[in-house]
């Protein structure tokens, strides 16, 4: 899943990005409070890491006229250990959880899975559909119990589709949910996955709809 960090302590942000990507996730960095609110604005992340101290934009701030606009990206803030104060008024604003720093990764990461799941109104660890269960903490894909190996964008694709079941997602969505920055998408890369998932969980997991996109269905057809 794809994440925006906004964190100007250049040490931990580094630390941050690398460490949240070994997790499997795709991290966009900006390094004050303008371009955050920029990205977010211009972009559907699955979560935000929003540091509360950061120049141009106070963090507050950013999180405060986000909501104002209906903006409802999940927002995790970054806060130092006395600023009690602070944490307070995030949540009160609208942030959706907090870490205290200095920051435990897999407590973040583990903290981001869960808001992005409680976002898309899955208060389940596994995410299911049909015969096939993913588990975002391990990045493990069983089908009828048995593991599927899958590539990594494979399995973020998977994931995209498991988070929002039930509704069409565009191509255009899905290679905004697949790659960061930099990375460049092949014309036809969304297809080649779509076949892959198909080839190795079934083919009645993802459909096809024709000049929308595609949809996965959690439950079998009942006609
Ligand atoms: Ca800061």
């Amino acid at each position: 899943m794809r994440i925006l960090l906004a964190e100007d302590d250049p040490l931990l942000g580094d630390g941050l990005r690398a460490g949240l990507r070994q997790l499997g996730f795709l991290v966009d960095w900006v390094r004050d409070g303008e371009a955050a609110e920029r990205e977010l604005r211009g972009q559907a992340y699955a979560a935000a890491v929003l540091d509360l101290g950061l120049p141009r934009k106070d963090g507050l701030e950013v999180l405060e006229s986000l909501r104002k606009s209906r903006n409802l990206t999940p927002v995790l803030v970054l806060t130092a250990r006395d600023m009690v104060a602070d944490r307070v008024r995030g949540l009160d604003i609208g942030a959706d959880d907090y870490v205290v720093k200095p920051v435990d990764l897999h407590e973040l990461a583990a903290r981001l899975r869960a808001l992005v799941r409680r976002a898309h109104g899955q208060p389940q660890e596994c995410l299911t559909a049909l015969d096939i269960t993913l588990d975002p903490a391990s990045r493990t894909v069983r089908r009828s119990d048995v593991l599927v190996s899958l590539s990594t964008r494979e399995f973020d694709l998977l994931q995209a589709f498991m988070l929002s079941a039930g509704r069409v997602l565009s191509r255009e969505q899905l290679e905004q949910q697949l790659y960061s920055w930099g990375q460049e998408v092949d014309s036809n890369a969304i297809e080649v996955h779509i076949h892959n998932l198909r080839r190795k969980l079934g083919n009645t997991l993802i459909h096809t709809v024709r000049g929308v996109g595609y949809m996965l269905m959690r439950e079998a057809p009942t006609t």
